[in-house]
């Protein structure tokens, strides 16, 4: 078995969601007692978030750097960063170490490819949905066609995310916002929705709409323990 490295923090309130389904997922593959080896780096949120508002991304890849380094050190044989938007700085963060980084957009992007999507609807952070390197990645790499919630509906889901999500507040309000603007993604031809931002599926599950979820929480702890026990 590889060890799994995790940068975590971003917020701990999803990192947690990793470390249980990865180790549920390594106990259900080998079976008994076994559970998942793992090295883990958890930042803290507070300064990163500020950088990130401030558009002072160079500052936060040197923070998510050092804590690939320490990864690095500490033996895991690969690792992921356990948000979508930090992946805005995946590049920069991967060519600090030697061991490959598991990209939350090629984990999420393979599966969607498998299951034959064609246009998908994206919620996330505002970086994540505005900016090209999240949506362009999975156009690019996986030729799926992504389309964004308009300016009100990404404005409302961003402030969800950093008001209250990442602070583990689950508001029913907050809920029916989210699946109103799954229906206008829908009624736009979206086959199925990225919940691309990791406290999305705190607040969403697939019970909750007939819309298929691309939970990348899910699918990324998952591909990490297929590839830590391939
Ligand atoms: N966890 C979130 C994401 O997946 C948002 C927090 C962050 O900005 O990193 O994008």
């Amino acid at each position: 078995m590889k060890t799994i490295g995790l940068i975590g923090g971003m917020s701990w309130e999803s990192t947690q969601f990793y470390y249980q389904q990865i180790n549920r997922a390594v106990r259900a593959g080998l079976g008994g007692l076994h559970s998942a080896k793992i090295a883990m780096v958890s930042v803290d949120f507070a300064p990163i978030e500020e950088f990130q508002h401030a558009g002072n991304w160079p500052a936060t890849a040197e923070i998510l750097s050092a804590a690939a380094q320490s990864l690095e050190a500490a033996g895991a044989d690969f690792f992921l960063i356990c948000t979508n938007t930090m992946h805005k700085v995946a590049d920069s963060v991967a060519s600090s170490v030697s061991i490959p980084l598991l990209h939350i957009a090629d984990a999420s992007g393979r599966v969607l490819q498998e299951d034959g999507i064609e246009r998908v609807g994206l919620l996330g952070t505002g970086f994540t949905m505005e900016q090209s390197f999240y949506k362009d990645h999975i156009s690019d790499n996986f030729g799926i066609e992504v389309v964004v919630p308009d300016t009100e509906g990404r404005s409302r889901v961003h402030d969800i995310i950093y008001q209250q999500l990442c602070l583990g507040d689950i508001r029913d309000e907050s809920r029916a916002i989210y699946l109103n603007v799954i229906d206008q993604l829908r009624e736009q031809g979206c086959e199925a929705i990225i919940l691309g931002c990791t406290e999305i599926g705190m607040l969403v599950k697939q019970t909750d709409t007939d819309v298929k979820l691309y939970d990348t929480t899910e699918i990324h702890a998952i591909e990490a323990v297929n590839l830590s026990l391939e």
